[in-house]
């Protein structure tokens, strides 16, 4: 280890406070400190190279370092950084807006601005809520799946159904419906009946209290926080036909699987729905800078519209909402989606992990593998006949990924599920790879860890 790298990690200890993080084992830990990046690669201040298995969390596209969205940035620093939105317009989240409403699906027709997942969806909550108020009609109370997570703002935790993250708030926040997640590894029957199990439940609630009710939000058809949950096939589309039966919005949260992640540019696109609202964040900007959108139809914009003394003016917004620097990294990830041609790539690499995550499926203590596009999580278990977990003392997920670092590749678990999300550029032998690293530590370090 250099000297610098002790300076760093001392200072690191003394000063940050990390997120979603146990601060007392961090600080009795040597962290890694990473000082720059090469392609899929995060590289740290020893130098050593590790392939970037979880996409710095989900929101790297095109790798590091990238020259056309570096050059994108630069440029605009040259032009301007920022300017408000607030009664000014600017010319890069123009042209992003309009690229926006072009890639998403067809009948989403505004774009607005914020700075993370977690906003976006609080944006997508107020503005449903205000949606029925300006149109004459009270409703107080939104739907979420258990198990989901939508950002850690107020408003999206009150959307939130993730325990061990929501639990000690729930007395802070608003009162929501949870139906139980359609999760067919976690329920008695097959992937069709787990399917309809939460349909019923949603169809109650919505002839009960549909009046009552301004949306349905959902991350559409993998809960990534949850652990990789992949619903099964059709309930995104029967959550469509059921929230326009009972006239609610239907919120999609592609904070997670937007910009490629399930094989298409967005998750919705693989049931064919349209939702009433989006909300995108994530892979927006390529992963290089904070920046939300959240799209929404004509039909609930026009309810906005009045004069200053009818009062629907939607009032929410951010300081740095439409930053330009985050908007021109937006555009210039937008171009190269097309350039690379990287949905088309998309298959190729999604055949790989699937061949890998079957041979891995066979070994001891994989409970189960779940897929879908680029986006895969490896549930690992105590049992795999009760399907019952490790003790969560036993932070098996934690002991894995930090036996995959001196093998050169860095992944984040959730509990025990180890996360598999590349960037959906990454090319395949950097993949193969990956991949390789994860099967090796899961055939010959999970058994050494499980006795
Ligand atoms: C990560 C995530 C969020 C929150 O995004 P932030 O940028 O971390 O606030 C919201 N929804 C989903 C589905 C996510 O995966």
């Amino acid at each position: 280890m250099n000297r610098d790298t002790e300076k760093f990690i001392a200072a690191d200890k003394k000063f940050v406070w990390h997120p979603f993080t146990q601060m007392k084992q961090w600080l009795d830990n040597e962290p890694l400190v990473i000082e720059s990046g090469e392609g899929f690669y995060l590289i740290d201040t020893d130098g050593k190279r590790y392939i970037d298995g979880v996409s710095s969390l989900w929101c790297n596209v095109h790798g590091h370092r990238v020259k056309k969205i570096d050059d994108a940035v630069k440029a605009q620093l040259d032009q301007i950084s920022h300017s408000t939105l607030l009664g000014l317009a600017q010319t890069k989240s123009i042209e992003l807006a309009e690229k926006l409403v072009k890639v998403t699906p067809k009948n989403l027709a505004k774009v607005f601005y914020s700075d993370s997942g977690a906003t976006s969806v609080e944006v997508a909550l107020k503005i449903a809520y205000q949606y029925y108020r300006n149109k004459g009609q009270k409703r107080d109370k939104f739907i979420a799946l258990g198990h989901s997570y939508h950002g850690d703002t107020i408003g999206s935790v009150s959307v939130g159904g993730i325990e061990l993250f929501h639990s000690i708030f729930r007395p802070m926040l608003f009162e929501t419906y949870f139906v139980p997640s359609p999760f067919p590894y976690r329920f008695d029957g097959t992937s069709e009946e787990c399917k309809q199990f939460t349909l019923n439940k949603i169809e109650e609630l919505l002839k009960k209290e549909g009046q009552n009710i301004c949306g349905l939000i959902a991350e559409p058809l993998v809960q990534g926080a949850a652990g990789m949950i992949v619903h099964p096939h059709g309930f995104l589309k029967a959550v469509r036909e059921l929230t326009k039966k009972y006239n609610v919005l239907l919120i999609a949260d592609e904070v997670a699987t937007g910009f490629g992640r399930t094989g298409k540019m967005f998750a919705c696109e693989n049931e064919n729905v349209e939702p009433d609202i989006m909300c995108t964040a994530k892979g927006i900007t390529g992963g290089y800078l904070p920046l939300a959108a959240t799209l929404a139809t004509q039909e609930i914009f026009d309810a906005f519209l009045g004069n200053p003394e009818d009062f629907k003016t939607f009032y929410h917004g951010h300081t740095y909402t439409g930053n330009a620097l985050a908007c021109a990294a937006a555009v210039a990830s937008l171009e190269l989606f097309e350039e690379n041609k990287i949905i088309e790539s998309l298959p190729a690499k999604i055949e790989l992990i699937k061949d890998y995550l079957k041979k891995i499926s066979a070994f001891d203590y994989i409970g189960d593998v779940r897929q879908y596009g680029m986006m895969a999580g490896i549930e690992i278990v105590k049992d795999k006949k009760t399907k019952k977990s490790f003790e969560y003392e036993k932070l098996i997920g934690a002991k894995l990924c930090a036996a995959m670092r001196p093998k050169g590749v860095m992944m984040r678990p959730l509990s025990d599920v180890i996360v598999l999300m590349p960037a959906v550029a990454m090319d395949m032998d950097t993949l193969n790879t990956l991949l390789e690293v994860v099967f090796d530590t899961l055939k010959n370090d999970l058994p050494i860890y499980s006795s």
